[in-house]
């Protein structure tokens, strides 16, 4: 039986695992970073936590035999994808990146794209006085200057302590969105500009099509390249990839 750890934290790792479950030929792990309190539920064996870098995922795969490895991780879980590659090509196990495509701009779209969030936080000030926040908790301290900027940050799990920006109010929420909640939203806080990261996908798209029906401005954090190998976007892919390396077994 093959050996597949599925690097996940995404829509379309969990969907790929629920694919995978009915495999009587396959073994997979999923793997989480353990960021999110209550985790979806996930068929077949689940494990969280960081591996010890890339060094660490390496011997991971080693003692757990395991075969092929499918990173499912986030387009902006960076330095997962760099580790997954680099332990992949030390131990020579096969890797596919599953990576949904990248929203694309759009007629009536009001988009201004950064690299970091250094530089959204740069674009603010002649922007917005009241701003949506979309990109989780870890990289908001690049806001923390922004004394005279009220935010509104919307988070899955309640942060475990305070967060580093001024003004602001937390609403928690998990997507899927709806078009109508997001243009609601928006109006009750009278928000002006959304920061969001190009994560792409169905899930939180809502909130882009929010804004071009309000004509509000999006700052939209570039996702990084991923690493290079082999790449596919859908999960049907996936399974395909997986189908043909695990019909080459002997
Ligand atoms: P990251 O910055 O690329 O990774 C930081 C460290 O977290 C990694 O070095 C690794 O620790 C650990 N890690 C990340 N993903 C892991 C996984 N699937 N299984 C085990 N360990 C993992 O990652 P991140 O951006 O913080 O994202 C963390 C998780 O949240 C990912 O699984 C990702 O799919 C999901 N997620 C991220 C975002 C986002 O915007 N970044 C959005 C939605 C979901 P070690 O070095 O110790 O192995």
């Amino acid at each position: 039986m093959a050996r597949l750890l599925l690097l996940g934290g995404t829509r379309e790792a969990l969907e790929l695992a629920r694919a995978l479950a009915a495999k009587a030929d396959l073994q997979t792990i999923t793997s989480l970073a353990g960021r999110t309190r209550t985790p979806a539920e996930t068929p077949g064996e689940v494990r969280v936590g960081g591996f010890g870098g890339a060094e660490g995922l390496a011997r991971f795969l080693e003692a757990e035999a395991v075969d092929l490895v499918i990173d499912a991780t986030h387009p902006f879980a960076e330095i997962m994808a760099r580790n997954a590659a680099a332990a992949c090509r030390e131990t020579g196990v096969p890797r596919l990146k599953l990576l949904r495509p990248a929203w694309k701009r759009e007629s009536g779209d009001r988009w201004i794209e950064v690299e970091s969030t250094e530089q959204a936080a740069e674009t603010l000030p002649s922007l917005a006085k009241r701003v949506f926040l979309t990109i989780g908790h870890q990289d908001l301290r690049a806001f923390a200057r922004h004394s005279k900027i009220w935010f509104l940050v919307r988070l899955i799990d309640p942060p475990e302590g305070p967060l580093p920006l001024a003004a602001h109010e937390i609403v928690l929420g998990r997507g899927p969105f709806a078009e109508a909640d997001e243009i609601a939203l928006r109006r009750e806080y009278g928000i002006e500009a959304l920061v969001a990261k190009n994560s792409g996908g169905e899930l939180t798209y809502a909130k882009i099509a929010a804004a071009r029906r309000l004509g509000l401005s999006v700052i939209m954090l570039h996702r990084p390249d991923p690493p290079p190998g082999k790449s596919v976007e859908t999960v049907d892919q996936a399974l395909a990839w997986i189908a043909a390396h695990t019909a080459e077994r002997p």
